[in-house]
């Protein structure tokens, strides 16, 4: 698909074959009206694929500026939506999966949007056709691509949950949470060594910060933290760098923050495969060098793994890079399928800087959120048959908490030097996520897509979604 304006597909979901547009006649029924019949030959099918961070708000913002006649329908693995930043509060049982869960179906159905809650098997994009897992299709004229990220567990041996054959936890999925959250209740019976982080390839940090504090302040509130021995592995040059390059001094706030928890670290770590009860390690020099060998056992472990595309747009060329990420250009588009879009983890983002072990940039929640609002003017313009001219600022706007404090950042854009590059800490942070968490979860349940107050106060902070 090369053109500006795709051929409008039909949109009923069929159980075999490639995308054919049928008949008006067939698809519409008997025509009695000449007008009607002309805009339902001009409506297009928006899907969505995924329903998570990304997902939800861009069929709330697809719905609102599409044009009335068009029909946006959302494709999701799951049926419920779950809100991944309180993930590790499930892990230590300070939130269940219920309180931050939501039915997805019910809550887009409210604002008039489709939901089909079944896996994407294979995209088909030269034929405008997803295929699924239950064996039928669904045809569309334009593509959003929302779908996070696969976890790449496989690329170390032992890493991971038990059910992905390892020995290690996970707070990626909801999934995950629940079961690391028995493994939780196990080891504070009889604790012993952590080991936390984020391994080589990784891009998401901040979790990996946020969970070892959490785990930290639960040992203390149980008055059992003495008996715990905890190390921090990442593959980071140094403590802060976050794959951002460092935020203001988050360098010297972070390791402030894990001497006073009597956190140590390993940083430009390799971790090279995991036993049970033991994790090793291979800490490089800053010319990338092997410098130190580490055998590192431990109770219980949390790695965050490193992310690649999902299976079902894996390795099409011209879609995806090496990795199975979405390229896009500069208004969020595939440059190869024009009538495909994609938000959030899924998209292909050049790390910030080369460093000795591999990051990754990460796609934090406000930057997807801008994408979405990107996107979804450009799909309206493109439907206009007019120039996309809408660019996401992919501003990097982070909380994280530390059960009782946490820190903050803002980074004006992602890539140094900077406009605006500030990192703090405070008790103020714990309380504005947990408030984060129940606007957002009431935001997604209603279809609002940006308050008026929200936009207000980001503004205020001189925080746009847009570029000017
Ligand atoms: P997801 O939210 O993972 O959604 C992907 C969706 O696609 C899901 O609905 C999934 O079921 C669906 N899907 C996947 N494959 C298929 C398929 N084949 N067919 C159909 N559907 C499919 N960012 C912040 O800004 N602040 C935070 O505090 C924060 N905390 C985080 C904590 C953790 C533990 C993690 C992992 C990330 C965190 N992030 C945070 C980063 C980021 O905001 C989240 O990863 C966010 O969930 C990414 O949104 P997404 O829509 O790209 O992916």
């Amino acid at each position: 698909m090369d053109g500006a304006r795709p051929k409008l597909a039909q949109y009923t979901v069929y159980t075999d074959g490639p995308a054919m547009r049928p008949p008006a006649a067939f698809r519409f029924g008997t025509i009695t009206n000449r007008a009607s019949a002309r805009r339902e030959e001009s409506m297009a099918h928006i899907v969505i694929l995924g329903a998570g961070l990304g997902g939800m708000p861009m069929a709330y913002e697809m719905r609102e500026l599409a044009r009335k006649e068009d029909k946006v329908t959302v494709v999701s693995n799951n049926p419920r939506f779950h809100f991944v930043p309180s993930n590790p509060w499930v892990a230590v049982n300070w939130r269940t999966r219920e309180n931050i869960e939501l039915d997805i179906g019910t809550s887009l159905k409210r604002k008039g949007i489709d939901f089909i809650p079944v896996g994407a098997k294979r995209l088909h994009a030269a034929e405008n056709r997803l295929e699924l897992d239950n064996g039928s299709s669904i045809a569309y004229d334009y593509l959003v691509i929302a779908t996070g990220p696969k976890l790449a567990f496989d690329e170390i041996p032992g890493l991971g949950p038990a059910a992905a054959g390892g020995h290690t936890q996970s707070i990626c999925h909801v999934d995950h949470a629940v079961e690391a959250e028995k493994v939780w209740q196990e080891f504070v019976k009889n604790p012993g060594p952590i080991v936390v982080g984020a391994v080589q390839g990784a891009s998401c940090y901040g979790p990996a910060y946020e969970f070892a504090m959490i785990m930290d302040t639960d040992l203390r509130r149980r008055k059992i933290r003495n008996k715990v021995p905890m190390t921090f592995v990442t593959a980071e040059p140094y403590v802060g760098h976050l794959g951002l390059g460092g935020v203001g001094d988050s360098k010297g706030l972070l390791e402030s923050a894990m001497r006073e928890r009597h956190i140590k670290w390993i940083c430009n770590a390799k971790t090279t495969r995991v036993e049970p009860g033991k994790m090793f390690v291979t800490e490089h020099d800053e010319e990338g060098k092997p410098k130190k060998e580490h055998e590192l056992p431990f109770s219980y472990s949390m790695m965050l793994p490193a992310f690649k595309g999902v299976d079902a747009v894996f390795g099409i060329e011209g879609l995806t890079n090496p990795r199975g990420f979405i390229l896009i250009d500069e208004f969020q588009r595939n440059p190869k399928f024009r009538n495909i879009y994609a938000v959030g983890v899924c998209v292909a983002i050049p790390p910030v800087e080369v460093t000795p072990v591999p990051t990754g940039a990460p796609k934090t929640g406000y930057m997807i959120e801008s994408m979405v609002t990107a996107t979804a003017h450009n799909i309206r313009s493109a439907l206009d048959g007019a120039e996309l001219a809408t660019r996401a600022t992919w501003n990097a706007v982070c909380l994280a908490d530390f059960g009782d404090t946490g820190v903050a950042f803002v980074a004006l854009p992602q890539i140094p030097p900077r406009n605006v590059n500030w990192f703090a800490e405070g008790k103020w942070v714990h309380m504005a996520k947990v408030g984060f968490e129940k606007y957002f979860l009431r935001k997604m349940k209603s279809g609002t897509t940006e308050p008026l107050f929200e936009k207000l106060v980001m503004n205020a902070l001189g925080i746009m979604k847009l570029k000017k």
